[in-house]
């Protein structure tokens, strides 16, 4: 590594994408070492020592489309399918802020099941009933379906592009395309969410230069959140065989986020903890992420929101996951957040002020 690339990195100048892939190509233990203590130094400096909390509702786990990589795609009939009820979606927020969560992120599969309307329903009975900030991860829908949740009190929207190089994404996803997915992220910007998107690590095809355009593309689009988590194989996907991505190399891509990106909220991910339990959310926290999202799906249907095999923290109470929780990030001299954790970037409309 040129002593060029660390000078650029400590006075905060932009990286090129060859720094970026000669970065993601580093394998030497003591080189990763000093990548991740100077994310680190950048995520004390742009968001603090703060972790913030967003309370994980998988509502549904029925989808209309088949991404090639997902578990809960169309075309798996092994899996035993769920919805929750409204009723049951606002308990589970209101559970979720009596735990101190101060977003709930509502997540499911592309379920057209729920209308807009009655999501618009749910996203008021929210606000209403419980103090906290929405975040959706519902996928694509219309411009106008968009504005209507935004209108409700909704303050983010999560939409992963998964990859940016646009082939690929068309081999991985038969129901949409790149191009797509791009107007989608400009529309809810628009329209005033707290914009997130991400991609995954190891997709079979995915090459380190394609890592290292999708982090100057997190840069171009001004996100909020970033969300990176490694590719997790599913035995009953048309991927099965494939091999894993490498928890390394989402520490790099989390860590070199953060570089890039500054002040971004960066989730250490379930599925980053899935491949490294015993420190995988604590290695993401020292490499530049600030946020995590402990699951409160009632548990009789966690195992069943299954996007990759053998996800962790599926057996626990909504309670025990917020003790390990917390207990990790004091662990490592961290604290946790007790406001929204809005965007550092912006305040929208429905930011409430903390
Ligand atoms: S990744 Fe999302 S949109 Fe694609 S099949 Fe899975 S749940 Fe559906």
């Amino acid at each position: 590594m040129t002593k060029n690339i660390w000078e650029k990195i400590d006075s905060e100048q932009e990286l090129n994408h060859e720094e970026l892939c000669s970065l993601l190509a580093m394998e030497n233990a003591e080189q990763l070492e000093l990548l991740y203590q100077k994310a680190d130094k950048i995520r004390k400096k742009y968001v603090g020592d703060e972790v913030h909390l967003r309370g994980l509702i998988e509502f549904s786990n029925y989808c209309r489309n088949n991404c090639l990589y997902c578990g809960i795609r169309r075309d798996n009939k092994k899996i035993k399918r769920y919805r929750m009820q409204i009723d049951e979606i606002l308990d589970t927020a209101i559970l979720a802020a009596n735990l101190g969560y101060k977003t709930v992120v509502l997540q499911s599969g592309e379920d057209m099941y729920y209308t807009t309307d009655k999501l618009v329903e749910l996203i008021r009975f929210i606000k209403k009933n419980a103090d906290v900030a929405i975040t959706l991860s519902i996928g694509e829908r219309s411009y106008e379906d968009y504005a209507r949740f935004f209108e409700a009190g909704a303050d983010r929207y999560l939409i992963r592009f998964e990859t940016s190089n646009p082939e690929l994404y068309a081999k991985l996803h038969p129901d949409s395309s790149f191009e797509n997915r791009m107007k989608i992220l400009n529309w809810l910007k628009q329209i005033g969410y707290q914009t997130g998107s991400g991609v995954m690590i190891g997709l079979p095809g995915q090459s380190i230069e394609d890592l290292a355009r999708d982090i100057l593309k997190f840069k171009e689009l001004d996100l909020d959140m970033i969300g990176v988590g490694p590719y997790i194989c599913h035995p009953d996907t048309p991927l099965a065989g494939n091999p894993n991505g490498t928890a390394e190399m989402t520490l790099k891509v989390i860590a070199l986020t953060r570089i890039v990106t500054k002040n971004t909220h960066i989730p250490a991910t379930t599925a980053l903890a899935t491949l490294r339990p015993a420190d995988g959310r604590e290695k993401a926290l020292k490499a530049g992420a600030n946020v995590i999202m402990p699951n409160v799906s009632p548990i009789k249907y966690r195992e069943y929101y299954e996007l990759y095999p053998n996800k962790i923290c599926i057996r626990e109470t909504e309670r025990q996951c917020n003790d390990c929780i917390k207990r990790r990030i004091y662990s490592i001299g961290r604290t946790i957040s007790k406001g929204y954790g809005h965007s550092l970037k912006k305040k929208t409309d429905n930011a409430i002020a903390f």
